[in-house]
């Protein structure tokens, strides 16, 4: 659930994000330039050839599409997707549709739709425009997709195959041998019509038959020797239910839910790459008139110009699995909690994990997009949350694994009991938003790590002796520890240093080299804190079909107890902190309340990971 606040408006991506080009930049503009898509006429709602005439000229100087198959959670690699498609359509003048490609009946569930709209929106995007929503489901064509079948058929272009699945298999030749005909390939077009709707009826079992495009056995493209579009699948569909029992294929449905939706740019993936002739002969096929045997015509179904299919490289991150099937595993395997576990990749992970969508936003524009597969260094997207937190998160102190620290002549000097007020800025840079408040006193916690009773050269923390500034508070001196039986450090002694309260006049008369953070007993509250790491140790986890699961890292998750100081007491779930010499936490979106102080650790203050 979001909240109108929190999501990311579509400007707010850096100014200089819209002048680094890329190819798709590049062939948008000379498409603008060039005017090849200002004929185009949209009737208000996606439609036939005749339906589109009907309308006005476009509105929308480009059209692109996100279309997620509704079958799991978004990932980082969607985002990309989104901001690509979503900021192409802001930048140009255009509309992006917001389609879910939802012609599998089987993968595919209302329970995803939510969350795939939530996480765009989230992202900072919207399919409404010029007065009109454009969220579409591929399933709602499915009577044109019928249409556009038979139209082959009586074109002469498609026929029903009967041939086992093994032989069309071995019939389909392979790189190196053109393909065979299949026996039924030279069936009539009043043949195969009836045949086709004797499939659609429900007279064949499943897999008894296909429709397949009629082109060529022997192209060098395999994926151009007579591709199967529909197939005989009885399945109840989530949102035709039993109405059809053929479906078509993704390859035969795609392009035509772009020209239904007069797309412009259909960017996908490189793997779609030998798709893109099919895309073409289809979409040509569908938009020419074709003669009949006796003299009549079938008139074009779909609009002319056709969209046209461009691929990216897909985000390859290391560390991190893209992969919906495998994400599912470690869900359903209880290696993470849930799909919006702060450790998955998801979109709704991330944001759990304290990502804005200016973060995500950064990240797409940074990584850029390429026609080469490549991979991306998760210290890129790491480094895009700390840039967009570090000039606005609210700062904090908070002491992850404490140890009590005692000004022993506090009591002397201040009087026993006695607490004096510190404060220090909300954020270094923006005064305007104030100054936190908190308390110093006789009993303080500290970092374990800024003891040392033998300190290696260069450490200017805590050991007997030596003299630190307590951050925003006083100088002390170090004078010993007490320790328990195992030697381990109970309590840190040190001395405090009369009139050198950091913002009080001669405060810096006593110079020291390091400076420590800290909090006090008397009011800092315990927080369980979760420091969060990479997922796994491998940096491809999953490369060659390597066993992911084997790269779990086994420390990805430690819960700890720590004391933050009072101002972390109010914070809203969600809310963004610098814990000061920590890095950046967020209150968590679920399980933080006033009460129950839960923090989440988003990265650190830099990139410190061990390769
Ligand atoms: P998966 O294989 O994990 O199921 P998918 O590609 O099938 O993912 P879709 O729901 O079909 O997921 O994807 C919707 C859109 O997001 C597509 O246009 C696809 O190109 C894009 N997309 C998916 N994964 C990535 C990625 N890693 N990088 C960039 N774009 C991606
Ligand atoms: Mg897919």
């Amino acid at each position: 659930m979001s909240t109108a606040n929190d999501k990311a408006k579509s400007t707010d991506v850096p100014e200089d994000a819209h002048k680094v080009s890329n190819f798709l930049r590049q062939i948008i503009e000379s498409d603008l330039a060039q005017g090849t898509y200002a004929s185009r006429k949209w009737a208000g709602a996606p439609g036939d050839a005749a339906y589109h005439a009907s309308g006005h000229p476009d509105p929308a100087k480009i059209r692109t599409r996100f279309p997620p198959e509704p079958n799991g959670y978004l990932h980082v690699g969607h985002a990309k997707s989104i901001c690509l498609n979503f900021g192409l359509a802001r930048d140009y003048g255009g509309v992006c549709h917001m389609r879910f490609d939802d012609t599998n009946p089987e993968k595919e569930d209302t329970e995803y739709v939510d969350s795939i709209l939530d996480a765009v929106q989230w992202l900072g995007f919207n399919w409404d425009a010029h007065g009109t929503s454009h969220l579409y489901q591929a399933s709602d064509y499915f009577d044109f997709m019928y249409r556009a079948a038979e139209f082959l058929i009586q074109a002469g272009l498609a026929y029903v195959d009967e041939q086992s699945a093994d032989d069309m298999k071995i019939n389909r030749g392979d790189f190196n041998n053109p393909g065979k005909d299949s026996p039924f390939r030279s069936r009539t077009r009043e043949e195969n019509l009836t045949r086709f709707r004797e499939m659609r009826d429900g007279k064949l079992s499943d897999g008894a038959a296909v429709l397949r495009a009629k082109i060529d056995m022997a192209s060098p493209n395999i994926n151009m020797r007579d591709p199967a579009i529909y197939r005989i699948r009885r399945a109840t569909h989530h949102n035709t239910g039993d109405t059809w029992c053929i479906y078509p294929m993704y390859t035969f449905a795609h392009p035509i839910e772009d020209a239904l939706e007069q797309i412009t740019h259909s960017i996908c993936t490189l793997e779609f790459e030998d798709q893109r002739p099919f895309y073409d002969w289809l979409l040509t096929r569908l938009s020419e008139t074709h003669a009949l045997k006796d003299g009549a015509q079938l008139s074009a179904l779909l609009a002319l110009p056709n969209p046209k299919q461009y691929e990216f490289a897909r985000l390859n991150l290391t560390y991190v699995i893209t992969s919906k099937r495998k994400l599912a595993q470690l869900v359903n395997e209880g290696k993470v909690n849930g799909w919006d576990d702060p450790r998955m990749p998801t979109i709704v992970g991330l944001r759990r994990r304290g990502y804005t969508p200016e973060s995500l936003q950064l990240f797409a524009e940074r990584i850029g997009v390429t026609k080469s597969d490549s991979w991306i260094d998760y210290s890129t997207l790491e480094g895009c949350l700390r840039d967009d937190l570090d000039p606005k998160a609210a700062r904090g102190m908070a002491v992850l694994d404490p140890v009590q620290l005692t000004l022993t002549n506090w009591d002397e000097l201040m009087g026993s009991d006695t607490l004096e007020s510190c404060q220090a800025p909300i954020h270094p840079h923006l005064p305007e938003l104030g100054k936190r408040q908190f308390k110093i006193g006789k009993s303080l916690w500290i970092e374990r790590t800024d003891y040392e009773e033998t300190p290696p050269k260069g450490f200017f923390r805590l050991f007997p002796g030596n003299k630190v500034r307590l951050k925003y508070g006083y100088v002390i001196e170090c004078t010993g520890a007490k320790k328990d039986a195992k030697g381990q450090v109970t309590e840190v002694l040190a001395q405090l240093i009369p009139d050198t309260k950091s913002g009080t006049p001669g405060s810096d008369s006593v110079k020291v080299k390091g400076v420590i953070t800290w909090v006090s007993h008397a009011d800092a509250a315990s927080a369980e804190v979760r420091l969060y790491d990479r997922l796994f140790t491998e940096a491809n986890p999953d490369a060659g079909g390597k066993d992911f699961l084997a790269s779990l890292n086994p420390d990805s998750l430690k819960v700890i107890t720590a004391y933050v100081e009072p101002s972390l007491l109010s914070s809203k779930p969600d809310a963004k902190f610098q814990f000061e010499r920590h890095g950046y936490f967020v209150a968590d979106r679920t399980d933080h309340a006033s009460g129950k102080l839960v923090f989440n650790r988003c990265t650190g203050l830099k990139d410190t990971w061990t390769k």
